[in-house]
């Protein structure tokens, strides 16, 4: 089998879309459909805070390293700030306030009682021994303590964290206030204040998303074929959902390469990212000749003539390179930006909607502020519980976005901007400015 190029490969460098970037660009979007004063978009145009430390680590091997850690506070007119902590080599302020300004909005469409955060470490997490992570996540919690707290900025995992890192922070975080505060961070074991369905909760999110889609486009689940890129917690979790509700998943993907079956893929057959990484891939190389199952790259899973389309991997893969041979006639974006603004243009004149990731993913953030609901009262939830709750909630904010989308004729990507950019202004406008 010859090598199968990565998405990456559908990407020019002329079009990839920084996270600042394409905030910025959608903050001004945005407020030229909401009658909005020109006071508070300047406000939403620059962070509040972004705060850079210093995260000394003692190596394995004696030696001190001291690596850069960030965090971003965009807003918090409306709650505390929300947002993950990514280990990766290049965090950066820039990035970490763009993200910070994505999760301002992501709240607010899902009508969550928080602002937007970011924050990271300019690290290789493969790069640490267990022992590396956990000793620089406790230095990097105490060195963020007085800006972090349940009422203040709440941590989630991201990018090379997970809910063991997050345990770690709340843990540091804990010792040095003289209590255990399991609300200072989001994403952690359930055994010590985390919520059920919170790892699958963006799979699940973007499952729902594209159910209503395919419902408010007046099709049937049963006749819809899905691909989905990226078979990790939101692919996997998508996937499986969409065939357990009737869909027919025909195509999924890892890093290495795509599989396509016309008739159907056993998705609960191929175990996720989590559970068995790259397992797309084994898969593909345990089919023999007689099987319908055909290999694909990422790139052409993109163009595949499916109903409907879930970007679930990495930003930047639907660029203006790819975007109009794209032939599925939804996109569902499961990942973060998967959809440059080039492309973003061109779908639209195609006419092929778009269900913008501040919606269709924003399940994580909704399962971390019912986590942050079970720490603070005290009281964990079951997970019947959690995924009805979710569901209402993704219903709820599905209706304000579609409200926007058939009165004003606004893309689904503005219209999304729009409820949240309304929220927000009335929030500041009510609050006002101090002094
Ligand atoms: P993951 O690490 O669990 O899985 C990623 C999957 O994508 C894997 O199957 C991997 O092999 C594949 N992949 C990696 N690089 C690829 C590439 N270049 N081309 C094609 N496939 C590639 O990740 P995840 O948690 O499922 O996150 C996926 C996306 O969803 C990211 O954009 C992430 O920011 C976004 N997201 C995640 C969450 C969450 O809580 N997990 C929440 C909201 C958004």
């Amino acid at each position: 089998m010859s090598t199968t190029p990565s998405a990456d490969e559908t990407v020019s460098d002329d079009d990839l879309d920084s996270a600042l970037i394409t905030a910025r660009r959608q903050l001004e979007r945005a407020a030229t459909h909401v009658d909005v004063d020109p006071g508070v978009v300047e406000r939403l145009k620059h962070p509040t805070r972004v705060q850079q430390v210093s995260v000394p680590l003692e190596r394995e091997d004696g030696n001190v390293e001291v690596f850069t850690g960030y965090r971003a506070q965009h807003d918090d007119v409306r709650g505390p700030y929300k947002g993950g902590l990514r280990y990766h080599p290049e965090v950066s302020a820039e990035e970490c306030t763009g993200l910070s300004m994505w999760m301002t909005w992501k709240c607010a469409v899902m009508d969550l009682p928080f602002g937007g955060g970011k924050g990271g470490i300019a690290v290789d997490p493969k790069s640490l021994t267990d022992d590396e992570t956990e000793r620089l996540t406790r230095r990097f919690a105490e060195e963020l303590r007085d800006a972090v707290g349940p009422t203040k900025d709440v941590p989630a995992p991201d990018m090379g964290t997970d809910a063991q890192t997050m345990a770690w922070f709340m843990d540091a975080y804990s010792m040095q206030q003289g209590e255990t505060i399991p609300g200072v961070v989001t994403g952690k074991p359930p055994v010590i204040g985390g919520s059920y369905g919170r790892e699958e909760a963006p799979g699940r999110s973007t499952a729902i998303a594209a159910r209503e889609a395919i419902q408010y486009y007046d099709r049937e689940i049963s006749d819809t074929t899905v691909a989905v890129q990226g078979f990790g917690s939101v692919g996997a979790n998508a996937a499986r959902l969409l065939e357990d509700w009737g869909a027919t998943v025909v195509a999924v993907s890892d890093v290495n390469g795509a599989i396509y079956d016309p008739e159907g893929i056993d998705v609960d057959a191929i175990p996720s990212h989590d559970e068995e990484p790259e397992a797309v891939t084994s898969f593909a190389k345990e089919l023999d000749d007689g099987d319908s199952v055909r290999r694909l790259s990422n790139a052409e899973l993109l163009e595949l003539d499916v109903d409907v389309l879930i970007p679930a991997a990495v930003g930047n893969v639907i660029t203006a390179d790819n975007a109009d041979a794209i032939s599925a006639d939804i996109v569902v974006e499961g990942a973060n930006g998967p959809t440059t603004f080039a492309a973003d243009t061109i779908l639209e004149e195609r006419d092929v909607p778009v269900i913008p990731d501040i919606l269709a993913n924003a399940g994580g953030v909704t399962v971390s502020y019912f986590e942050w609901l079970q720490d603070i009262n005290r009281r964990q939830w079951t997970l019947e519980r959690v995924n009805e709750e979710l569901e209402e909630h993704m219903l709820d904010a599905w209706d304000d976005v579609r409200a926007e989308v058939d009165a004003e004729g606004l893309t689904w990507r503005d219209a999304a901007y729009v409820v949240a950019l309304s929220r927000i202004a009335e929030a500041k406008e009510t609050r006002g400015l101090w002094p």
